[in-house]
């Protein structure tokens, strides 16, 4: 993949004289690196992404401090698990109704207030639909730059992130002396060993706390819909597979791609024009790509799918890509590893029958 380069002043003002750039990073170079990461949660256990996005945090360097916010009663077990994950020094909680539903105006006023009397030199989010949404009012709040989907640190002040749905990775230089913000894309880092750690876990303040009780009301919590399935979840599943508009109905869709998805243990992802066309039931957040979800499992099947850069974007860090089109000059066989030419109402049955257990 090509690779740009840019400068991304990460602090006002924008343009600076040169002489004044260089100060900043020196007087940036000169403080002792710390790094606070916002940990994602449910039902009391730390997720996944939240396990990557340390790994990221501990190659910047420094002691590695873990916000666990919450409901009440809700950041106990998470925080102890928090507390043992590999390079974490501190846990900070926070507990309040509040920060109960991952609303993010509270979280994003707990976390600007966090980072205000405590000064780390770096703050990172999981690239989550939570990450993604509080991270960046964090920044506004502390008026610096985020920078969105790191996928590699070079060092504590510069960093790799996809650009053109994922068709070029620009280096990004942090400069001025405000912290860096970065939200970091879990696929690319691999999850940090959890059990050995043994990290201090305390409350945030009762000012940090206001902060998050003062920016609370500008949305409020309805409800939620939770849509149960037995199938792994589609971001961290191992097997993935994933059906285009080729599928041309609901009923097509479920029935060709169930059978396989079941024998072998797959999460179930679609193409945008899949979802958008209704065949891929939308309530499972289905779509895989730049406006959808980015994977990267051991075994991403394409079934139907042409491989458009907005879909490829969310799946070409797969392990093992396998396309089955009957178009061979499908631009999806340009990154597939295993690729099969053919109608894949003849081929998917068979496909299934051939995976039996009994076979
Ligand atoms: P098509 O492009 O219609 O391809 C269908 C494929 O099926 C073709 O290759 C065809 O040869 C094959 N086929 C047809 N019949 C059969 C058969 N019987 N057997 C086997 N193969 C068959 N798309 C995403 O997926 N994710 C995104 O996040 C995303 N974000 C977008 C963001 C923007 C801003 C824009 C503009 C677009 C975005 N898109 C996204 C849409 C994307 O550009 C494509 O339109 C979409 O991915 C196409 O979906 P598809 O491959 O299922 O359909």
């Amino acid at each position: 993949m090509p690779v740009g380069a840019c400068i991304w002043p990460l602090a006002k003002p924008l343009v600076k004289p040169a002489g004044r750039v260089l100060a900043s990073f020196a007087a940036f170079s000169q403080r002792a690196l710390s790094t606070l990461v916002l940990a994602e949660h449910k039902d009391g256990a730390l997720l996944p992404n939240t396990l990557h996005t340390l790994t990221a945090a501990k190659q910047l360097g420094g002691p590695v401090t873990v916000l666990v916010a919450g409901g009440v009663g809700s950041t106990t077990a998470v925080a102890a698990a928090a507390s043992k994950a590999d390079g974490v020094t501190a846990v900070l909680t926070a507990e309040h109704s509040c920060l109960a539903h991952s609303l993010a105006e509270p979280a994003a006023g707990l976390l600007g207030a966090v980072q205000r009397s405590r000064k780390y030199t770096h703050v990172l989010a999981p690239s989550s639909t939570l990450g993604r949404n509080v991270l960046p009012r964090a920044a506004a709040l502390l008026d610096v730059q985020a920078v969105a989907d790191v996928v590699e640190v070079r060092d504590e002040r510069t960093f790799v992130r996809p650009i053109y749905a994922g068709n070029a990775l620009a280096t990004v230089q942090a400069v001025g002396e405000g912290v860096r913000m970065l939200t970091v894309r879990p696929t690319a880092f691999a999850p940090s060993a959890t059990g050995g750690g043994s990290a201090s876990v305390e409350p945030v303040s009762p000012e940090e706390m206001q902060a998050a009780r003062d920016a609370a009301g500008a949305s409020q919590w309805v409800g939620e819909e939770v849509c149960k399935s037995d199938r792994p979840e589609l971001g961290q599943a191992r097997v993935v597979v994933s059906g285009g508009r080729a599928l041309k109905s609901a009923e097509n869709f479920s029935a060709l791609l169930d059978p396989i998805a079941d024998k072998l243990g797959a999460a179930v992802g679609a193409s945008r024009a899949a979802v958008d066309a209704g065949y891929a039931p939308n309530d499972l957040q289905a779509s895989v790509g730049q406006t959808g979800k980015v994977v990267a499992p051991d075994l991403y099947i394409a079934i139907g799918i042409s491989g458009a850069i907005q879909h490829v974007a969310g799946m070409s860090s797969s392990k093992v890509i396998v396309a089955i089109n009957s178009d061979a000059d499908a631009p999806i066989f340009q990154i597939a590893d295993y690729g099969l030419v053919g109608d894949l109402f003849k081929v998917l049955p068979q496909l299934a029958a051939e995976l039996s257990p009994n076979k």
